[in-house]
């Protein structure tokens, strides 16, 4: 038996006016979506547990079948992951952005997009300066992050740390900075770092060629998203499984590497509606032959809930099903049998541009136990199948067990 889960990140949508009242999900044309949704199983998962953000982060650990309220530490540790930055007992990663802030308010959570090379260099100057006062402290990875997403590690009381509330830089933009800074026992240490480095950063000669360029500067370092080494089964022990991940985001390749799942690289892949669905669709049944299972996963979808244009998501779920969906169903054809999952982790709203906790539809189908489902998968469709599953994580076992009610 073959394994295949498509995410299509931030599918799940609700009801637009603009679109007669239908989701972007429910509005798309998707053949290859409908046909196996047709002879499976549909229906509501959740995703987010109560008291989480319903991040990707969050959701696809719930997708990969772990649960977040047992094995989710922080964001940090998984982009640590994904850069083969191993963490100590005692260590605590962060993600360290680079932003701009304007008078007093955190104007851009990406330093306009500053660059990967000139975050190096800055990342750099700051390491230096604070070496001084923190060596073995404080660590930072100049040329290890990309652009404004960078990662800070702290060796220390990493039990303390932990607790810190930190406030993610998307969320803040356009408020007061200073209402936001760390708060709680042990916060002081990283207000110090962060207001370290706007020393630092002042008149650097990267920003000054920035200004001049009519570029927003890197005004400072903003960490968040904290957290100790995670510790997952693997998926061999957890599943019976042995799989890869086809994915352009680093959390998700995080989450593999923690999993034991091989990350499975795929040319030209750009995490936006540019990128490569049929490679990925294309490398997926090729990591097939060699193994059990395989995660592809597509960011375009979460980008077009993000700019908040119902037709460009309806493009971006057209060309997932059309290209990856089929290229899927064409070349699974070679196997025995298979099965496939397809789900989004979140709600993406076009509506309100932002993320939403809402249960998602799923699709299960098996070769080996056709069903008969709706002729259409879509969030309605989905809600009427009655079949809700309360807890996200549960829904890999019964995928993996074949298990499809
Ligand atoms: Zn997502």
């Amino acid at each position: 038996m073959k394994y295949v889960v498509v995410i299509p990140d931030g599918m799940g949508d609700k009801p637009l006016k603009e679109l007669g009242g239908k989701t972007p999900l429910e509005a798309a044309h998707t053949p290859h979506m409908d046909f196996f949704a047709s002879r499976g199983v549909v229906g509501l998962v959740s995703n987010i547990p109560d008291g989480f953000t319903p991040g990707t982060d969050i959701g696809c650990m719930s997708v990969f079948g772990y649960d977040p309220a047992v094995y989710y530490t922080g964001r940090g540790p998984l982009e640590a992951a994904q850069l083969g930055i191993e963490l100590a007992k005692g260590d605590l990663a962060f993600r360290c952005n680079l932003v701009t802030i304007e008078g007093d308010a955190l104007k851009d959570f990406s330093a306009d997009h500053i660059s990967t090379p000139e975050a190096k260099i800055l990342i750099k100057a700051l390491g230096e300066h604070l070496h001084k006062h923190y060596e073995g402290e404080v660590q930072f990875y100049p040329g290890e992050g990309t652009g404004y997403r960078n990662l800070f590690v702290y060796h220390g009381n990493a039990r303390r740390m932990a607790k810190v509330a930190c406030t993610p830089p998307h969320d803040i933009m356009g408020r007061k900075y200073k209402d936001y800074l760390p708060k709680g026992d042990g916060s002081s240490f990283l207000i110090k770092l962060m207001e370290e480095s706007r020393k630092v950063f002042l008149d650097h000669p990267v920003n000054q060629k920035r200004v001049e360029k009519g570029l927003g500067p890197a005004s400072m370092i903003w960490l968040w998203g904290q957290g100790v080494s995670p510790h997952f089964p693997s998926y061999y022990k957890r599943f019976g499984v042995r799989g890869g991940v086809i994915t352009a985001v680093d959390l998700l390749k995080g989450i593999a590497i923690h999993a034991g799942l091989d990350v499975i690289k795929v040319p030209g892949v750009t995490g936006y509606f540019d990128t490569n669905y049929v490679g990925k669709a294309e490398y997926a049944i090729n990591a097939l032959r060699s193994r059990d299972f395989v995660v592809v996963h597509m960011e375009s979808t979460d980008e077009a809930g993000h700019i908040g244009d119902a037709r460009l998501k309806i493009q971006a779920i057209e060309d997932v099903d059309r290209l990856v969906l089929g290229t899927l169903r064409q070349g699974l054809q070679e196997f025995d049998a298979f099965q496939i999952m397809v789900l989004p982790d979140h709600y993406t709203c076009v509506e309100t541009r932002t993320h939403s906790s809402d249960a998602v539809p799923f699709l299960m189908y098996s070769t080996r136990a056709e069903k008969k489902g709706p002729a259409k998968f879509c969030e309605k469709t989905a809600a009427e199948s009655g079949m809700k599953v309360a807890q996200g994580h549960t829904l890999m076992d019964l995928f993996v067990k074949g298990n499809l009610g």
